[in-house]
């Protein structure tokens, strides 16, 4: 190596690219600080890393296509009294995914079923696993349009490249019998491959009504619940919490829990 600049130019093309810009400042820091070459390159390296690793991540989350971006960081445990801090950490560490389990939250609106999907959603990406969120609604329409169009072996294969498959809002709307379906034969084709995070305003008692057919939605269930961890979450919406807390609301408790959208 002739000089910096080539230097730069091979750490480039390497794709180092944190190292390449930085290199100058890690020079200096290196010969005043007096380091060895090992430790030099260890601290070098593990910069490198760290970026490419943020980096990622930064994309992985990009193309999950959450509605918003939470973390578990950003959840309010003592607020939800219903749920075990413990048990939501332990879920973080993304075990479940690593064996293709799922996870269904279960609970009334506005109680964070979908904060808390995203947020695992982002700790299954910085594990290094590809995720999908999709609403329920959304996917069954897009699974119908697939299937009319003769393609649906194209849009299962489509969905079978994530690791993890977040569907967020089962039971909000009925689905009608075509759309339950090809539900389930999502839901067979993902069966102890790839997992998947579940939301729902309804209690599995209930699934027969949403899908139409008990027969059909025991189907679903039977498979969803063999590896699956349920997490029911009970209370009132955050939101509404929250707004009663600053007075803008009256201070009944049993007011009806509906969500102010
Ligand atoms: P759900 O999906 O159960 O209807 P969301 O996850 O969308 O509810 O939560 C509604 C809003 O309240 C979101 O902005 C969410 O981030 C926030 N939220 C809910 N529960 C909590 C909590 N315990 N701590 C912090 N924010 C919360
Ligand atoms: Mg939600």
């Amino acid at each position: 190596m002739s000089s910096a600049t080539t230097l730069e130019e091979s750490l480039k093309r390497l794709k180092l690219v944190t190292l390449a810009e930085r290199l100058d400042g890690w020079l200096e820091t290196a010969a005043k600080q007096e380091w060895g070459y090992g430790e030099f390159l260890e601290k070098i390296v593990a910069e490198e890393l760290s970026s490419k690793t943020s980096k990622r991540t930064d994309m992985g989350v990009r193309m999950a296509r959450f509605p918003f971006v939470k973390t578990l960081e950003g959840f309010d445990f003592e607020s939800q009294p219903s749920l075990d801090p413990k048990r939501i950490r332990e879920l973080a560490a993304c075990r479940w995914v690593a064996n293709g389990d799922n996870v269904v939250f279960l609970g009334p609106p506005g109680v964070g079923k979908t904060h808390l999907a995203v947020a695992l959603g982002v700790e299954a990406i910085r594990g290094g696993y590809r995720t999908l969120f999709v609403g329920a609604q959304s996917l069954i329409a897009s699974l119908t349009r697939f299937h009319q169009e003769g393609r649906l072996e194209e849009k299962l294969k489509q969905l079978a490249q994530y690791k993890l498959l977040i569907i967020d809002e089962i039971g909000y709307i009925p689905i009608d019998q075509l759309g339950a379906n090809l539900f389930f034969q999502l839901i067979s084709r993902r069966y102890e491959k790839g997992s998947m995070i579940l939301t729902s305003n309804q209690s599995y008692a209930n699934w027969g009504e949403i899908f139409g057919d008990p027969i059909i939605a025991s189907a679903i269930l039977d498979r969803v619940l063999h590896h699956a961890t349920t997490v029911n979450i009970k209370g009132e919406s955050y939101r509404l919490k929250e707004k009663r807390k600053s007075g803008l609301l009256s201070q009944h408790p049993d007011e009806p829990k509906r969500e102010t959208l």
